[in-house]
């Protein structure tokens, strides 16, 4: 009998001290209801909660879990850097280790500040960009999330899209009205937007592949044009890699669509599961990062060994097994064949949108391909079929509005199992 007694009486006295019972919205299973699970562990593909329950995981940490949890070489660095202190606040030789590691992998970037999380990389990115230009304004893509810094907060997907937040309070009109939106994948709008503010526009920014309105692809030449434009307006291009970065490919979405960003943007799989993100690219821009230049950005955990040393291990598994990126697309394609075939047969409208190990279904009857599809779809189906599937053992993001990731670790019977149970709640809840 599914019992998920311990998670809710966690999740009662969280409250009394932890503001919604978490200290990150999404997980809170506000939007679709219920009790959010509290972990317990995680091995491979599996997470168990506080109940003992065992589900696959498709969160995978909300990316960072490429290879699975508790992976062994992971865990072992870890436990060997950690008796020499956790923090120094001084420079270290594995930092080096870790920039050329970086470098050697990704396209386009002379050099590499490390920070602690996305929303941090993508905040220092754009001062970087206004500081190297002079200019104010930016354009990012309505549905896109690049983290909670001010300047990002209008028309963000992920947990505001989850919680329908228009407006933040908190953010003043001044630091908004430079945030310039487009849909994702209108490049005409983009265009019109770049003419009637000609000259004044710092960056572009934009999740080369989006996973924060659910997964959502760019079509053939948008990307392409919107390097044009940057390149004839000398814009600074910036590449949200938080998701993409080391999950589409080794080198990223840079290298993955064949397209150049300017400056780029690192979180999650970069730090193996440990709080980092990194911002990197042309000689020429990052040269106006303090100490070298004026543009001031620190942190006194940046660079942290711990952290550096479950990214760099990460990442180094990642660089010499080149073929788990072919595994993680075999396993992905999998996936979404099967669930083609039983969300078919269910007879609901659906859309599934699939790149590399980033997936994710919306119920609609039309292409998914920017925020206001994504969010015309039936997300009250979305929400019932989380709940179904979460019972049966399947762990999904608790949101239409995020992108599922598949971690390594997940084998041809959990793909199988989750499949199946798709079937089985599709079957429930129609
Ligand atoms: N950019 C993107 C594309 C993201 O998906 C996220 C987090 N989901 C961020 C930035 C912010 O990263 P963090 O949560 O580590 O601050």
């Amino acid at each position: 009998m599914y019992s998920i007694d311990n998670s809710q009486q966690l999740f009662n006295r969280a409250q009394q001290s932890i503001p919604g019972g978490v200290n990150s919205p999404v997980r809170a299973f506000k939007s679709v209801g219920g009790t959010p699970l509290f972990i317990e562990k995680a091995k491979g593909a599996y997470l168990y909660d506080a109940d003992g329950n065992q589900y696959i995981d498709f969160i995978a940490s909300w990316g960072p879990m490429i290879l699975g949890h508790a992976y062994e070489p992971v865990v072992k660095a870890i436990q060997e850097k950690a008796v020499y202190s956790t923090s120094y606040g001084a420079p270290t030789a594995l930092e080096i280790e870790m920039a050329e590691l970086i470098k050697s992998m990704v396209p386009n970037v002379d050099l590499v500040r490390m920070v602690s999380s996305g929303t941090e990389a993508c905040m220092s990115a754009l001062r970087l960009a206004r500081g190297y230009t002079g200019r104010n304004k930016f354009i990012k893509f309505e549905g896109c999330y690049h983290g909670h810094a001010d300047a990002f907060l209008v028309k963000a997907g992920s947990g505001l899209a989850t919680f329908n937040i228009q407006t933040v309070p908190g953010i003043t009109a001044g630091v908004s009205n430079d945030t310039l939106t487009c849909a994702y994948n209108d490049l005409a709008a983009v265009e019109q937007l770049v003419a009637a503010n000609k000259g004044e526009i710092a960056a572009i920014i934009i999740e080369p592949v989006a996973g924060n309105m659910g997964c959502i692809l760019p079509q053939p030449g948008f990307i392409e044009g919107l390097r044009k434009i940057c390149d004839a307006e000398s814009i600074v291009f910036i590449f949200d890699e938080v998701m993409t970065g080391f999950r589409l490919a080794a080198g990223g979405a840079q290298h993955h669509l064949n397209v150049n960003a300017d400056l780029v943007t690192y979180g999650k799989v970069i730090g193996g599961g440990m709080p980092v993100g990194a911002f990197g690219g042309k000689r020429e821009i990052m040269e106006k990062i303090a100490p070298l230049g004026n543009v001031y950005q620190a942190g006194t955990l940046s660079g942290n060994p711990i952290a550096m040393i479950a990214g760099y291990t990460t990442l180094s598994e990642l660089k010499n097994n080149p073929s788990i990126y072919t595994e993680l697309e075999q396993k992905t394609v999998y996936l979404r064949d099967g669930l083609h075939k039983v969300l078919q047969a269910s007879g609901t409208p659906y859309v599934i949108n699939q790149r590399g190990s980033m997936i994710s279904i919306h119920f609609s009857d039309h292409p998914v391909t920017d925020f206001a599809t994504a969010a015309s779809a039936n997300n009250e189906l979305f929400k019932k079929y989380f709940h179904a599937m979460l019972k049966r053992g399947i762990y999904l993001p608790p949101s239409a509005f995020e992108s599922w990731f598949l971690n390594n670790a997940l084998t041809k019977e959990d793909l199988d199992k989750t499949i199946t149970a798709t079937a089985e709640s599709l079957q429930e809840i129609l």
